[in-house]
């Protein structure tokens, strides 16, 4: 008797790792499907060169004429390549990416003069018909319309034989319907608050820009074995399955020796990335068997989000020369550790300082505790919204759950610099003493190392760390557009920048403080007002988690409750003060994401109900049977006392019966649940109803399902176990 199951890991016996072809040193290929300012001075005339590097650096516009030159460049570069088509490529807020793709070609209207054609306006401005993309109630369907734009500062690429052109979303009355668009706008604003600040402390700064290093955990399943799984197929998730005998108790997987065709994946991706200009560097196994992490080094915060979103596009293509499934989900296997994409921060100006660098100097150093004192105080007073950044039906399993880190928002800073801190909140009020600004020049500021890398204590339970020379946001989750938290956390430290340079501002002018003095002062304030978020000890306690209410902190471990900080009146006023986005946009974007919530769950639990019902409780009654003739056998041969012999087997055939039954009426009771949900009109409502009354069926139906896996002759189980999903490398 052959099941699907059995088929799927016969297929995997012959797995041989696939041949990646050696390509030139990294430092050779790197870049080199890009039109990077090498090959746009190689492409483009001087003129048409200059217009993209000062878009690029300093969001000059360029006019229709020159980018008529620039889109000829474009495709003779693109043409030398053998590119057959071209795309703009963008990130709508599905979560994946967006491209639909022309051909370059084009004829006459007779059919004759076939030529390779592509002008300034198929590069500047496309209309996609988008009308099925998620736009929250902006575009209604009457004036379904949307337009991709050209975003010059992140370079186009060649993927395949498709040009890609990196581009924002927005409806035609100017709303974004993107990812993108917001993001370049929060930089924007950090730009300018942070330049600002800057001028206390070094004139030559004309820009600063937000830098992001993601880490990207993932995990490896063979493709055969996870399509052999409906959920894996259409939930990115195991919604049922016992847990392997060994998992990851050994702790023997991670860093580990990397396996062969694992390896050969990995090198395959990283050859992709080189030719797309990804700076991949580090790969590694995590902590789960067949979990993976990649890190690249780190870029200007718009790129990296281009980067990663692209990667993840790419990984799965990568993935399926090499018979694996890429598993991108936050928790796609019960009992063992999820997957995250830590997403490093820092500030870098123009000058080539970055901001959350220590210096060299005590001037150095007060410009960096300017940035990480204020870092801080953006979080502390916006951990809501930050929280809300980064929720969503897969990262709830993570956040929340048993699982790194917690829904609680706090900051880790390490020893050194809470004792710096500490020594900073007896700065005198008002002016200082000479005395005083020496003492704090030489032995509080002066005495911050230039190196604190190898000081700051890991705190892996920390959503929010500082790790030397960054602030490293952990709680990102794995399969998420880092766009939404970057947005974001750049928003609200632009924020907070603006409000620390006011307030610094008015003692200079309205005390007549030294620039100095008034820095200390108001830095003082924020250290005695912020020590409600920063926690140094183990997030995941429960003592955290009461010490964490009575200090105000939020817990939310859900996101329909999460989210509601996203519209809170604070948050519409901080992103429209910044123009990062308009109260219309930020509603869209509640809306949508509760409806996305609403209809991963609903997925869900109609799988999860397909599941139970048509591949766990048949086989079940199929052992059962099995069972039922054997009882039947052994009362024919004992006679009376076949029940004593028959003992463990009706034992069990009742078991089976018990957990069948619990299973039907579950199901049943989680669909009327669903029916309630969907009947209603409010999306806030029914992502509610799909939280708190359709999930938690989930961990019900899931347990006796498991129970009869385990109990079920392991010949004719039809699904594909956790340990050969896990275990097969
Ligand atoms: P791990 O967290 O795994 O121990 P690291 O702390 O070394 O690893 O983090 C490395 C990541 O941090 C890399 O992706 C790197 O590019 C990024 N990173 C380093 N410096 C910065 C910075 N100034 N801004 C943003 N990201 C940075
Ligand atoms: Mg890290």
């Amino acid at each position: 008797m052959s099941t699907f199951r059995s088929q799927a890991i016969s297929q995997t016996y012959g797995r041989k790792p696939v041949h990646v072809e050696e390509l030139d040193r990294k430092s050779v290929i790197f870049g080199s499907n890009v039109f990077n300012s090498k090959s746009m001075r190689q492409f483009l005339t001087p003129d048409a060169y200059k217009a993209v590097q000062s878009a690029i650096q300093h969001g000059a516009k360029i006019d229709r004429k020159v980018a008529e030159y620039i889109a000829m460049g474009m495709k003779e570069w693109a043409l030398s390549k053998g590119v057959t088509h071209y795309t703009h490529w963008f990130q709508p807020l599905t979560g994946a990416t967006a491209e639909k793709h022309d051909a370059f070609f084009e004829t006459s209207f007779d059919g004759s003069d076939p030529i390779e054609k592509f002008g300034g306006t198929q590069l500047v401005q496309q209309e996609p018909d988008a009308s099925s993309f998620p736009n929250g109630g902006i575009r209604n369907t009457f004036e379904a319309r949307g337009y991709t734009a050209w975003d010059p500062t992140s370079p186009a690429f060649i993927f395949g034989t498709t040009l890609c052109i990196p581009t924002v979303f927005v409806s035609y009355t100017g709303e974004a319907l993107d990812f993108k668009a917001p993001l370049l706008r929060a930089l924007a604003a950090v730009d300018d608050a942070a330049t600002a600040v800057c001028q206390y402390f070094d004139k030559n700064v004309k820009k600063v820009s937000a830098t992001l290093g993601w880490e990207q955990e993932y995990f490896l399943v063979d493709s055969a074995l996870a399509a052999s799984r409906p959920d894996l197929t259409l939930t990115g998730r195991t919604l049922i399955g016992h847990s392997s005998a060994k998992g990851q108790q050994l702790d023997d997987h991670y860093f580990g020796s990397i396996p062969t065709r694992i390896l050969n994946f990995m090198r395959d991706l990283e050859n992709e990335c080189m030719l797309l200009g990804i700076p991949v560097k580090t790969r590694h196994n995590e902590v789960a068997p067949n979990q993976f992490e990649l890190a690249p080094i780190f870029e200007e915060a718009n790129l990296a989000v281009d980067h990663n979103s692209l990667i993840m596009d790419v990984m799965q293509k990568v993935g399926e020369r090499h018979n694996f499934k890429v598993l991108l989900h936050e928790k796609p296997f019960a009992g063992i550790n999820g997957s995250g994409k830590h997403n490093n921060w820092s500030m870098s100006t123009d000058t080539g300082v970055n901001l959350l660098g220590p210096g060299k100097t005590p001037m150095s150093n007060l410009q960096f505790l300017t940035f990480f004192i204020n870092t801080i105080k953006a979080v502390y007073k916006n951990e809501q919204l930050l929280r809300a950044s980064i929720a969503t039906a897969s990262n709830d399993h993570r956040l929340g759950a048993n699982e790194a880190p917690p829904a609680i928002i706090s900051v880790f800073i390490g020893q050194q610099l809470t004792k710096v801190l500490e020594d900073l909140e007896s700065v005198s009020n008002g002016k200082l003493s000479p005395e005083e600004k020496t003492d704090l020049k030489l032995n509080v500021v002066g005495k911050i190392p230039d190196v604190l890398l190898d000081n700051t204590d890991r705190n892996r339970t920390s959503p929010f760390a500082f790790t030397g020379n960054k602030f490293e946001f952990r709680a990102v989750g794995s399969s998420a557009n880092c766009a939404n938290a970057m947005t974001v956390l750049n928003a609200i430290v632009a924020k907070q920048l603006k409000d620390f340079k006011k307030e610094v501002d008015s003692l200079i002018e309205g005390k007549e403080m030294k620039k100095d003095d008034a820095i200390f002062n108001v830095l003082r304030e924020y250290i005695k007002e912020t020590k409600n978020i920063r926690f140094e000890g183990d997030g995941y306690s429960d003592e955290w988690a009461e010490e964490a209410a009575k200090r105000g902190l939020s817990n939310h471990k859900t996101t329909p409750q999460a989210l509601k900080a996203k519209v809170s009146e604070s948050a519409l006023a901080l992103f429209e003060e910044l123009n990062v986005m308009n109260h219309v946009e930020v509603e869209a974007r509640y809306e949508i994401e509760l409806e996305e919530y609403a209809k991963k769950i609903q997925i869900e639990g109609r799988v999860l109900a397909d599941i139970a019902r048509n591949h766990v409780v048949p086989t079940a009654i199929r052992y059962q049977n099995v069972l039922i003739e054997n009882v039947k056998g052994l009362k024919d041969i004992f006679g009376n006392n076949f029940e004593i012999i028959a003992k463990e087997q009706i034992n069990i055939i009742k078991e089976i019966s018990s957990h069948i039954s619990t299973i039907n009426a579950k199901s049943e009771e989680m669909t009327e649940a669903r029916k309630k949900a969907n009947a209603l009109t409010s999306t806030e409502e029914m992502a509610n109803v799909y939280c708190d009354e359709v999930k938690p069926y989930f961990d019900v139906i899931r347990y006796h399902c498991d129970k009869l896996e385990n109990l079920v002759d392991d010949e004719i189980w039809p699904l594909t176990k956790y340990r050969e999903l896990l275990f097969t490398r």
